[in-house]
């Protein structure tokens, strides 16, 4: 910890110190009162109306949160700043991760390192640099990795929408070493392969794994996996179910399902490329039924504003899930929209499960996996549901 006279100073109003003080790490730009000559990514010191110091954050010149704070003290963020945090990340991960290659290494602001992100895949890494600061501030982070980490290579998947409102470029590039077509890795007891370079997200979704345990606790019989990707729920049920139907519209990440099945030896899958909006109507015509449904969609919102139009959405989906269940069958209902809190989910299915005339018992209200901490006080690193019910 040093103090440096000449980082930029960022003068921000009361309500932004009172923002602090609660323990949230964003300043939107309507509290800056005063940027100084802050330049675009920089790390600067932010101050109250009255000079008072409140920390360190990084600057963004055009997204509405203009600062993120990244300590409450003066700090200098080069290299020897990153490997601090890093290091305190992966404590928690190997004090807390287990049966897994793979899993969320830096979840932003729930690791104290808002706007980056970092997912290991055995000995390769996946960075996604989110806003200015981070983007600048790239050199140290890889630099900070490589020292804790060796990896064989790491890889920026800079290809996601955020990264527009900072005016930074969407782009897939590999930062150090190699990075095969296909990374092989341990999960859960099973053998996984990845597309790094050109998977959704990072790869595959890692903020599931605890989920994939806890669902095969009760899951039997006849299985529909919707919204399936890369076969997370799909592969770890068929195990233990008689047969599995999984459903996912990207025939990449069927593609990517299949070979892990494949590599598994697991016979009892069958996978459909279909929009699962379609497909549910036309199995609820055919009398289809199953013993566990699970639905994991994509964010139906991404927004506050569109709450109602995604209750809409989710509510559907569940109304079809149960209507394809069998009496003493496992419901699977996700949602991984921050601004669709758990009860709001919650009532959208009860009222799903009162129209279809069937009564729920919930077995489990589950969240992420670990390795995507939730920091008390920023509500927005809480995002993922995986609530689990049992028709009666
Ligand atoms: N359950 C998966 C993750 C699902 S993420 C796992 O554990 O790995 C959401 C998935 O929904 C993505 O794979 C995406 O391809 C798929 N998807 C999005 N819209 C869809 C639609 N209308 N019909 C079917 N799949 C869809």
């Amino acid at each position: 910890m040093s103090s440096n006279t000449e980082r930029p100073t960022v003068r921000v109003n009361m309500k932004a110190a009172d923002r602090v003080f609660s323990g949230h790490p964003w300043i939107f730009t309507s509290d800056v009162i005063n940027a100084g000559d802050s330049q675009p990514g920089d790390a600067v010191r932010v101050v109250d109306p009255r000079g008072r110091a409140l920390g360190t954050a990084h600057y963004s010149s055009t997204s509405m949160i203009a600062l993120r704070m990244l300590s409450l003290h003066a700090e200098t963020v080069d290299e020897a700043f990153f490997v601090k945090r890093l290091e305190s990340a992966l404590a928690m991960r190997k004090r807390l991760v287990t049966e897994s290659e793979a899993y969320r290494l830096v979840h932003a602001e729930g690791d104290l390192l808002p706007g980056l992100i970092v997912d290991r895949y055995g000995e390769w890494l996946v960075v996604q640099l989110l806003d200015q600061g981070m983007d600048k501030a790239a050199e140290n982070v890889v630099n900070a990795l490589a020292q804790l980490i060796i990896p064989a290579g790491i890889v920026a998947r800079n290809d996601v929408p955020a990264r527009a409102k900072e005016n930074l470029p969407q782009e897939t590039k590999v930062l150090r070493g190699e990075i095969p077509e296909r990374v092989h890795f341990q999960m859960n007891g099973l053998r996984w392969s990845a597309d790094l370079m050109g998977g959704q997200k990072t790869g595959i979704y890692l903020d599931q794994r605890e989920n994939y345990l806890a669902v095969r606790r009760y899951a039997r019989g006849k299985v529909l996996d919707c919204f399936s990707g890369t076969g997370g729920f799909a592969l770890h049920l068929a195990g233990t179910c008689e047969m599995v139907e999984a459903v996912d519209s990207s025939p990449a990440a069927l593609a990517t399902a299949k070979e892990n099945a494949e590599a598994n030896s697991l016979r009892n899958v069958q996978f459909h490329a279909a929009n699962v909006l379609e497909y549910m109507p036309g199995l609820v015509s055919a009398r289809k039924r199953y013993d566990t449904v699970i639905v994991d969609p994509p964010a139906f919102t991404k927004s506050r504003s569109g709450r109602e139009g995604a209750a809409r959405g989710y509510k559907e989906i569940n109304l079809r899930a149960l209507r394809l269940l069998e009496t003493g069958g496992t419901l699977v209902s996700c949602s991984c929209s921050h601004h669709m809190s758990e009860a709001d989910l919650l009532e959208v299915i009860a009222s799903a499960a009162l129209d279809c005339g069937k009564q729920l018992r919930v077995l489990e209200r589950r969240t992420q996996s670990i390795d995507h901490p939730i920091l008390l006080t920023v509500p927005e690193t809480h995002y993922l549901k995986c609530l689990i019910f049992e028709v009666l």
